[in-house]
């Protein structure tokens, strides 16, 4: 973005609305009630003014201090497919590269320097994208989850725009994605459950319980859809939570399109202020389960300052969670390839910083029954933990 400080670049944030075609497509969704998107679901109202007042307040580790190791890569890196078929490198908060049964696919691409309307105000990046835009190896398609900056970034779509061939979204985001310059023939926009096929990949768009809008004075709030994904190859499947509350519909997606070899679970950014909107690790390992889920590997945290929680506590807090549950997870360095069929055990590179257990800040989503919730993890402190202020 090239804008002026203070100002708000309206190429990113003030995308026309969809009409015509695609206005008639959102109407037509089940999830499209009086003019705005709505969950399955319903979620608690979140206060935006206590929201941010916790953001700003923050807390002492809510950012590095030092450099992030991240792994540089280059596109010399792809040339060789991976032996087992699939691999991901995780690129950064929810931007990840996955390589499955020869196909190659970005979600949520985000290069820019902030998840902002801002060029020079809102969350900055904790680490620069550990592969460059222009080694990008050759792509089938980019994924995105829902049109929030740190998931949708115009810089980044504005970039790839002529280079990639297919762009698949959820109803809706399909209309900023022309405004800034991608060809209406290279989008697919799809409802929670509808699917595009590429030869034998499937690509379905599933149910999430989040939220949408870029507007800073929060005009057009729900107007475009938010999903998850289920990737299915020939061989492989992955399943990406995009940001999701905990709701009934992950076992659904597990039942109906998993198991899944390997799962990309949003982890971070949560707050008992809003429960319903993110999940926190404890419940990731929940919906992870409710999936069938194979590898778990956590997104969504480690690159932007989004909530006040520190900034390694999302991976401390599933390390616990998912040894108690019996769930391998990987937690790779930004940049580090994982092919989950290779995978052995966690290293431990980021610093280990004072962090809220459980207890203190339990994420519980409203409108669920414990039945619900088939998950033998309950969420115990563990001795070891480095509580507040210690
Ligand atoms: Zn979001
Ligand atoms: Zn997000």
């Amino acid at each position: 973005m090239t804008k002026k400080k203070g100002k708000a670049s309206r190429a990113a944030s003030g995308a026309p609305r969809a009409t015509g075609e695609r206005l008639e497509l959102l109407k037509r969704s089940p999830q499209w009630r009086g003019g705005t998107f709505v969950n399955t679901l319903p979620k608690r109202p979140v206060s935006v003014s206590k929201a941010l007042l916790k953001l700003l307040r923050g807390n002492g580790h809510a950012q590095p201090v030092g450099a992030i190791p991240i792994v540089e890569r280059s596109a010399d890196d792809y040339v060789q497919a991976p032996e087992s078929g699939l691999r991901v490198t995780w690129l950064g908060h929810s931007t990840s590269l996955i390589e499955i049964d020869g196909r190659r696919l970005l979600l949520d691409p985000v290069w820019s320097e902030r998840a902002s309307p801002f060029a020079r105000l809102g969350p900055k990046r904790f680490h620069r994208p550990p592969l460059a835009l222009g080694q990008l190896p050759a792509l089938d398609a980019v994924l995105i989850s829902h049109d929030h900056y740190d998931h949708l970034d115009h810089r980044t779509i504005a970039q790839l725009a002529t280079k990639v061939p297919l762009f698949v979204v959820p109803l809706g985001v399909g209309a900023h994605l022309v405004h800034w310059g991608v060809a209406k023939e290279r989008i697919v926009e799809l409802d929670w459950w509808q699917e595009h096929k590429l030869d034998e990949l499937v690509l379905t768009a599933t149910p999430a319980r989040h939220f949408s809008g870029r507007s800073v004075v929060m005009a057009n709030q729900d107007s475009t859809l938010w999903a998850g994904w289920a990737i299915a190859g020939h061989t492989h499947r992955v399943f990406f939570s995009g940001d999701s509350g905990l709701c009934p519909e992950f076992a659904e997606i597990g039942e109906r399109l998993g198991p899944f070899d390997l799962t990309l679970m949003e982890t971070g950014a949560y707050d008992p202020l809003w429960p319903d909107v993110h999940m926190g690790p404890e419940q990731a390992i929940t919906a992870h389960q409710m999936l069938r889920g194979g590898l778990f590997v956590p997104v969504h945290w480690g690159t932007f300052k989004l909530a006040s929680h520190g900034w390694t506590e999302p991976v401390e807090r599933l390390m616990v969670a998912a040894k108690e549950a019996g769930v391998v997870i990987a937690v790779p360095r930004p940049g580090a390839l994982v092919e989950p069929a290779n995978f052995t055990e966690v290293e431990r590179w980021w610093p280990l910083l004072p962090w809220q257990g459980v207890d203190e800040t339990r994420i519980t989503s409203t409108g669920l029954d414990s039945e619900e919730q088939p998950t033998s993890y309950t969420g115990t402190r563990p001795s070891a933990c480095l509580g507040k202020g210690s």
